[in-house]
């Protein structure tokens, strides 16, 4: 009560007297504040942290791995709801945003490329594994950069009209289907028979 009056209160823990601003808001508590200041707070959760690491580390995964839809349903209405809230800000932080993504790259151009070509030529590597063969099953050419995935029945057009022209679409696709739906679907072939096949296709 005396507290209230002065509009400060003493921490039973250091002793301080603080205004009530020192302390956490605590709504069950008497008087709507924390029992002990916030630096004693923090200082108390820190410990707590410290000494339950593995512990809290261990509860808080296992939390999301059982809540991960609903957690990240959450976190998207949320950003939809500050996108609401605050329409200019996020404009400025989406530009800013892009502006560094693209310094980044003008910054980083060889070494991106040179990731995105390493990534690509593993994921190619991977196709061929998948597909069960290193060399054109035609005509035995193996040297894997003159190689290509070659659509067994012809449906290359209607494959990119859905993917795309980018490559590590398809590669992509095909690591994401049944092996034995992939053989069905793709062959390796060089670049000499996969024409020649084109040519024989075409002209019938
Ligand atoms: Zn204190
Ligand atoms: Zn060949």
């Amino acid at each position: 009560m005396e507290e209230n009056q002065n509009h400060t209160k003493k921490c039973p823990k250091c002793g301080v007297v603080l205004p009530y601003k020192g302390f956490y808001k605590d709504r069950t508590k008497i008087g709507g504040l924390g029992t002990y200041c916030i630096t004693c707070t923090k200082k108390r959760n820190k410990k707590h942290y410290r000494e339950n690491v593995e512990k809290i580390k261990k509860q808080r995964k296992e939390y999301c791995e059982k809540n991960i839809d609903t957690i990240r349903l959450k976190a998207r209405e949320a950003q939809k709801r500050a996108v609401k809230d605050n329409p200019d800000f996020y404009k400025d932080c989406y530009k800013k945003y892009i502006e560094n993504k693209r310094t980044y790259y003008k910054n980083n151009k060889e070494k991106i490329i040179e990731n995105n070509k390493k990534r690509k030529n593993k994921l190619r590597f991977f196709v061929f594994e998948k597909l069960g063969s290193f060399k054109c099953i035609k005509c035995g050419f193996d040297n894997i950069n003159a190689l290509c995935i070659d659509h067994i029945n012809n449906d290359g057009s209607e494959d990119r009209k859905k993917i795309g022209f980018d490559s590590i679409a398809l590669y992509r696709k095909i690591l994401n289907m049944p092996q034995s739906e992939a053989r069905n679907l793709y062959q390796v072939l060089c670049r000499n028979c996969n024409w020649l096949k084109y040519i024989e296709w075409v002209t019938g």
